[in-house]
């Protein structure tokens, strides 16, 4: 497999940015080796600067959930953009794509635009504050947030602990603010409430986590959740940058049908394009300013280029069946790659919706983080650059999951799986 041009880019890349690169797992550190620098991509495929061609579950991380350079989406975008490509000043377009997520989610009444998930969950982490006018917040461990300060914050050795901050240039002060618990132990939680009694602002969750492995959850430990925040006037906010608008268009909340107080979104929401957004009910959202007097705002929030991009992707999105299909193509992925790797592979597949998690794991299940090994990690590493170089592409770490595209084809998903099966049969 030829690498120079991604060599070259690498080194020069890394005169420029920290580690050679603008996002820190992009470096390949947890696999090793450099970097492809991606050219190009269309539907499932993507090629790098040396011309090798690569199936992508990886996807941009979640958001091309109809594949790359989908034409209704790259239509949107030219035609929208000839427009002008931002005003700071309302456009209509940013009506329909809230009226397009609106009229479909019972969930949320208003909407909020931001331009990340990072930007969503710092703002909605605010607004609970200020709603419910408390100062602590609780996340789990194993769950990811984006990198606003309150929530770059891991678990310290007890069962309810203030975190350790997990990135120098966070002050301790935040840190005391943010409690870290455990997933699917609901004592943990309890326990925390009780210590802190009406001090939580809110539950913050990734109703399916999957930063760090897919950590699938009870519906019923989410209920807990719903009930212990009810009961002591804290708010629910369901992170759901990942699974909004993948697992279903209404993501956890309906799949599980569970109402938070507050969601956040991301990755899909934008189409490719860098959108976030957080949405609740209208007596929440009307403490945000100019409302209430809780500020955010943003100079590129509602981009017009953006929205047109989420318009367009969404809409497909909501066409019927959908979903289904997009759920028996992951499914069919599977099925090939056990097929290829045989009964004694390590190798266990995790699954929800378009989905999927690559786990070398005995355990029939997987739901907090403390469960996952580190050391099986090295057998990911053992499988990634092979992978490579047969021309399938997965997010570089093991604790990443992969995700299924509308843009995928069977032909894809047979190669793909064959690839995959036969890597992992050698380990
Ligand atoms: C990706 C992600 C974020 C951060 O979004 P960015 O757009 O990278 O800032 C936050 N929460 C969850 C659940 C995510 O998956």
């Amino acid at each position: 497999m030829k690498k120079d041009k991604s060599e070259k880019l690498f080194e020069k890349a890394k005169n420029y940015f920290p580690g050679g690169v603008n996002s820190p797992v992009r470096a390949f550190r947890s696999v090793g080796g450099t970097p492809m620098f991606i050219d190009r991509g269309k539907g499932a495929h993507i090629w790098d600067a040396d011309g090798n061609e690569y199936i992508d579950f990886c996807c941009s991380w979640g958001p091309l959930i109809l594949g790359h350079a989908n034409p209704k989406v790259v239509d949107a975008i030219k035609q929208t953009v000839e427009k002008g490509s931002s005003f700071g000043a309302p456009t209509e377009l940013e009506n329909k794509l809230a009226e397009l997520i609106l009229s479909n989610n019972k969930f949320i009444e208003k909407i909020r635009f931001v331009s990340s998930g990072t930007e969503a969950v710092m703002s909605a982490i605010r607004l609970a504050r200020g709603f419910t006018k408390r100062n602590k917040i609780l996340k789990f461990e194993g769950c990811y947030h984006g990198h606003s300060d309150s929530l770059l914050v891991k678990a310290g050795s007890g069962l309810v602990t203030f975190g350790n901050t997990s990135s120098a240039g966070v002050p301790e002060a935040f840190v005391n603010e943010t409690i870290v618990c455990p997933l699917n132990n609901k004592d943990a939680v309890k326990e925390a409430f009780s210590k802190f009694k009406n001090e939580i602002a809110c539950i913050i969750i990734e109703p399916i986590p999957a930063n760090n492995g897919l950590l699938l959850q009870d519906k019923d430990y989410l209920q807990f959740l719903r009930y212990i925040c009810t009961e002591n006037k804290s708010l629910l906010i369901f992170d759901e940058v990942i699974s909004g608008f993948r697992i279903g268009f209404t993501g956890a909340a309906g799949h599980y049908n569970i109402k938070p107080d507050i969601i956040t979104y991301g990755k899909i929401i934008g189409g490719g394009l860098p959108v976030g957004a957080y949405g609740a009910s209208s007596e929440i959202m009307s403490k945000i300013s100019p409302d209430g007097d809780v500020y955010q705002a943003g100079t590129l929030s509602g981009n017009p280029v953006a929205m047109a991009a989420g318009i367009a992707q969404l809409t497909e999105c909501l066409k019927p069946g959908f979903y289904a299909s997009l759920e028996r193509k992951t499914q069919f992925l599977i099925d090939e790659i056990q097929k290829a790797a045989g009964k004694n592979s390590k190798v266990k597949i995790f699954t929800v919706g378009s989905i999927f998690w690559l786990a070398f794991t005995d355990k029939e299940k997987i739901q907090s983080a403390e469960e996952i090994d580190a050391d099986s990690m090295k057998y990911f590493r053992k499988i990634y650059h092979e992978l490579l170089e047969r021309g399938v592409y997965l997010g570089p770490s093991g604790y990443e999951v992969g995700f299924v595209s509308e843009a995928h084809t069977v032909e894809d998903l047979r190669k793909a799986g064959e690839v995959i099966g036969e890597c992992l049969k050698k380990i």
